[in-house]
């Protein structure tokens, strides 16, 4: 049995004001009693979280499974992923296309995923990477492509939360909004 993590992670959010939008959103959240403003030892990986707050039923479906830990917010250059598993493919920007890094038997086809690879690892490096696509050719920002199951994102600001249920839209249509109206994506997964 594993922890389970959902992730909201701002994809307009830069290097420069990750900082100010985590706070504006934690602001919210702590506002709507979500989360407490106090840290303590409640998330995975991290040495402390904002714990769920009196009201963190206001922000899930299933209203009575109690959170079994908080919320870590990330402010660095992060390659958010999916935890366990692995992408089965890439959907190219330009073309639609899909580079597709498995067989149906799961079996690795070969060269496919070396140059995300080591473009992942220029992101995460530096902040900037292209592709090119195996199939049209063209280059396109890793950022612009996009991946089976939603399995990778990229970004400067997550809001990491540990062992909650599932987000209700309503709640994510309003962090989007303590973030400026910015572009979110949910990733959930189990380490
Ligand atoms: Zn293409």
């Amino acid at each position: 049995m594993g922890n389970y993590f959902q992730t909201v992670v701002d994809l307009d959010a830069t290097h420069a004001d990750a900082h100010t939008l985590a706070a504006g959103g934690l602001d919210w959240l702590v506002k709507e009693g979500m989360v407490r403003a106090e840290l303590s030892d409640c998330v995975l990986g991290a040495p402390s979280g904002h714990p769920p707050g009196p009201s963190w039923a206001k922000a899930v479906e299933q209203k009575d499974w109690e959170p079994g830990g908080g919320l870590r917010i990330e402010t660095d250059r992060t390659v958010f992923n999916c935890g366990q598993g692995e992408a089965r493919f890439a959907v190219c920007p330009h073309c639609a296309g899909r580079a597709v890094f498995f067989t149906d038997r799961l079996e690795e086809i070969e060269g496919v995923w070396e140059p995300f690879g080591a473009a992942i690892n220029d992101w995460s490096d530096t902040g900037s990477a292209a592709v090119v696509c195996p199939l049209c050719r063209r280059s396109g920002d890793l950022t612009a492509w996009t991946w089976s199951d939603h399995f990778f994102a990229f970004g400067y600001l997550g809001f990491e939360f540990w062992d909650w249920p599932d987000f209700d839209p309503e709640f994510l249509e309003g962090l989007a909004r303590a973030l400026g109206g910015h572009r979110t994506v949910l990733m959930a997964g189990k380490l």
